[in-house]
């Protein structure tokens, strides 16, 4: 029976609306296998709940704060008479547990990661109730679950956990079977899961694509739908390329390397759980549901074609690392490398020359970063320097290693533009190659990528036919 079932997740902004949540309904009702729900915090309130834990608070400040959650999440529910009086009674019990972990920070002035991630939970878990609850308004007979009570383990990299397979099927797979079998629709909180030691450990930001993917692998279902307000997975980000279409198939690795270097649509690690269980994730429109939307699985490889879409990463910086003397270099990289790793410092990409390797990171871990690199012990680092402002561009297609003078199409777009290009990856992979530029180009340069090598989308007088294409 489970074979038919699929996993359907639901980002922010698609459980911040009543308009929405008709939408919701109307999708699970077309199709009863959508029995597993997976919901995002409503728009905005991780990002207020980041902020209102950046620095401690005084008492007013939380009161207010809650104050606005309580209103914001009761305003959503439907009117009273359609059985939400459990629900008025579970968001306020999880407001005030809020609020009191608030306090506690507020007291204490201290927040560690483990109480970062409980307080950053709190989103989802008072979207489940109120999503839960308009379904059921809607006569699903839907109902919330929060994804650390019922066995989604993670290992303990608070802020940045990854799931525990083989466990959260053993713990999470038969209780949520048993829901689908007494015909309930599941509405379970993404983001998060339960640590080692009994905690919330989170998956990092937009990590509910990650949570849907995982639930999926655990009832081994061959299908996890992410829906979303655009057409699906595009041909770049179309905040900054207007002319960006929906592509209907992208391999394990493409979606895996656009999604690491920045494409949001989908969480960085979501393919994984995929792949481990060979399934498909499929991003669809919540507008146009009979859309097919992109399908990324095991049979989606298509190497026709070079480039299939374009990512960015804004809001990096360029570390070099000089030193001198002969064979300092193989030490040095494994040692830079094992700092910064040991230090919780992501390097995006890395390149070594004779006297130098640079290390892409992220803008705000720079200075500790620079730290860790001068403080290697038992090496020759004459200097470190500090190139900021870059930001990351990918561009990806299986057809990539294949074909012939892709990069060059790529580095020859943005040069016509002056713009300088930095930093070069290519052939680590055989589906992405990243370049950087300095990041008050970024858009530009996208552009002239995206333009490179989808001419016909991009009209008028600016339109370039490559001689190539
Ligand atoms: P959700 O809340 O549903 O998870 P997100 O805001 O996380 O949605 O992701 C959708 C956003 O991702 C869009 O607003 C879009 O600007 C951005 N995005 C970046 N790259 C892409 C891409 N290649 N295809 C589609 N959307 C993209
Ligand atoms: N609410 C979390 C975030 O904003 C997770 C998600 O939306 O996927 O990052
Ligand atoms: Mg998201």
């Amino acid at each position: 029976m489970d074979e038919a079932l699929k996993v359907a997740k639901f980002g922010g902004t698609l459980v911040s609306r009543p308009e929405m949540y008709d939408r919701m309904a109307k999708v699970l009702r077309a199709d009863p296998t959508r029995r597993f729900v997976v919901v995002s915090a409503v728009a905005g309130v991780t990002d207020s709940l980041v902020t209102t834990i950046a620095k401690p608070r005084e008492e007013k400040e939380i009161d207010l704060y809650l104050g606005e959650i309580r209103r914001k999440h009761l305003g959503l529910l439907p009117p009273a008479g359609d059985g939400v009086d459990g629900t008025v009674a579970a968001v306020e019990a999880l407001c005030t547990k809020l609020e009191r972990l608030l306090y506690g920070v507020a007291y204490t002035e201290e927040i560690t990661p483990r109480t970062r991630d409980f307080v950053l939970s709190f989103g989802e878990r008072i979207s489940a109730q109120v999503v839960a609850a308009n379904l059921r308004a809607r006569g699903i007979d839907a109902w919330p679950h929060e994804a650390d009570l019922i066995g989604l383990m993670t290992d303990d990299n608070y802020g940045n956990a990854t799931a525990l397979l083989p466990e959260t099927r053993e713990h999470l797979a038969p209780f949520l079977r048993r829901q689908a079998d007494a015909g309930r629709v599941s509405v379970v909180t993404g983001f998060f899961g339960l640590s080692p030691e009994g905690k919330t450990a989170t998956f990092g930001r937009g990590g509910s694509d990650y949570s849907a993917a995982v639930i999926g692998h655990a009832l081994e279902l061959p299908v996890v739908e992410v829906w979303k307000d655009v057409g699906g997975f595009m041909s770049a980000d179309p905040k900054i390329v207007p002319e960006a279409f929906p592509l209907s198939l992208l391999s394990y690795d493409e979606a895996a390397e656009l999604s690491y270097f920045g494409a949001k649509v989908l969480h960085p690690r979501a393919v994984q759980p995929a792949r481990a269980g060979s399934a498909s994730i499929v991003l669809r429109n919540i507008f146009r549901p009979d859309d097919v939307g992109t399908r990324i699985g095991p049979d989606t490889v298509d190497r026709s074609g070079d480039v299939k879409s374009v990512s960015y990463v804004r809001e990096l910086a360029t570390l070099k690392v000089f030193a001198s003397g002969d064979g300092f270099k193989e030490g040095l990289l494994a040692h830079a490398a094992t700092a910064l790793s040991n230090g919780g410092v992501n390097v995006y990409s890395a390149a070594t020359s004779q006297t130098c390797i640079a290390f892409l990171v992220e803008a705000d871990q720079v200075g500790r970063a620079k730290k860790l690199l001068t403080r290697i012990p038992g090496t020759v680092v004459d200097r470190v320097e500090v190139m900021p402002h870059a930001s990351l561009i990918c561009f990806v297609g299986e057809g990539l290693g294949y074909a012939h003078g892709v990069a060059a199409r790529v580095f020859r777009a943005v040069a016509e533009l002056g713009i300088n290009v930095q930093l070069i990856s290519a052939g680590a992979s055989m589906v992405a190659y990243h370049f950087t530029v300095d990041t008050k180009d970024l858009e530009r340069a996208v552009q002239a990528v995206h333009r490179e090598f989808f001419p016909h989308r991009h009209a008028g007088p600016q339109a370039v036919v490559s001689p190539n294409t």
